[in-house]
Order: C-alpha cells, then structure tokens, then sequence
C-alpha cells in the first residue's frame, strides 16, 4: 500500500446480525490509533451512500442472501485489492444459511405475511423486500475472497490483528487469533 497517502478501508453488512460490526467497534480505542493511519470510506458507521473506487481493504460482513446483496459484492469485488470475509456468516453462510432447506416462498409468507403485525406486512412482501436468491450463500461462492476471518463474531483483537498485519504490508494468518463458532 503506498505511504504517500492513507489506505482506503471500507466495511460493509449485508445478511448479517451486525455482530460483526459491534466486535469492530470494540477495538475501542485502537479505533482512533486506525483513523489516523487509514480512511474509512464507506461503512455502516458513517453512512456513505455509494461504494467508493480505489479501496484498499474492505471487511464483508454476512452472506449474500438477496439479488442486490449478488450486485453489491459484484462491485465490492471489482473496486477493492483486498477483500475479507468477516465473520462465519460471511465465511460458510452460518445463521442465514439456515433458511436454506425452506423454499423461498414459505419463508417469505412465514416472516412477512403469517406473522406480520402492521398492515404493510400483511399486503405481501414483494413491495417492502428485496428479492432474495434461493439460498444464502457465503462470499467466496460469488467472488474471489483473499483472506477468510472466521468467528462469530471474529473478536476485535482478531481484527485489529488482521488491519495492523496489513497496514503493516504482510499477509496475515488469522489462524493465529480466531477459529470458526467463537
Ligand atoms: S458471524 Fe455471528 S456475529 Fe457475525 S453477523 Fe453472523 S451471526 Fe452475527
């Protein structure tokens, strides 16, 4: 990464419980020691619109369960040199996949129509629900995935770890500081 300028650093969430976020966040104060080093371009916690060019590093949070979830790891993919799947969701499918022996339909009348509470709800999803695909489905199974954090959620020192390891040039091996289920 160059030392002429700061590395852009993105997080994203897609079918996820946030989980992953809040372990982000619990870096704590190590948080401020980041943004002196890198830019936070895009990322739920500062709410920018559009998927910047030219990222750096970018940590996904969950799986991809839904067509503009396919669509916006498509871009992710395309604009990011470093691209990490963060958390178990996002590494095998984890929580969502567990819809996946249901056909979609039964599962959209069940959350959305049976057990709706406001009158929306009961008018039927299409209107309110982005398409879901048949099955969640975990990053590496729509693009390439250069380094896979399991955990759930990875704990902030994993990822601390992992951002330092890279700022730092090296390719880590989070092997080292997390394992899938903790
Ligand atoms: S890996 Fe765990 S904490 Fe992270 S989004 Fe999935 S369920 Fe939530």
């Amino acid at each position: 990464m160059s030392n002429l300028k700061k590395p852009k650093v993105a997080t994203v969430w897609l079918d996820g419980c946030s989980g992953c976020h809040m372990s982000f966040l619990d870096m704590d104060e190590r948080l401020i020691d980041l943004v002196d080093k890198v830019d936070i371009v895009y990322s739920p916690v500062i709410d920018p619109k559009q998927f910047p060019p030219d990222v750096d590093v970018t940590l996904v949070e969950g799986a991809v369960s839904s067509d503009e979830d396919v669509e916006k790891i498509k871009l992710i993919r395309r604009r990011t040199k470093v691209l990490i799947a963060l958390g178990d969701c996002a590494v095998t499918g984890n929580v969502p996949a567990m819809r996946n022996p249901f056909k979609r339909e039964q599962l959209m009348d069940r959350a959305y129509v049976e057990n709706a509470t406001s009158p929306h709800g009961r008018k039927g999803p299409d209107k309110y629900v982005p398409p879901l695909q048949p099955h969640a489905r975990p990053l590496h199974e729509w693009v390439d995935v250069d380094l896979h954090l399991p955990g759930c959620p990875p704990p902030a020192d994993a990822i601390h770890f992992v951002i330092s390891e890279l700022l730092a040039g090296r390719m880590p091996e989070p092997s080292q500081v997390t394992r899938f289920g903790l």
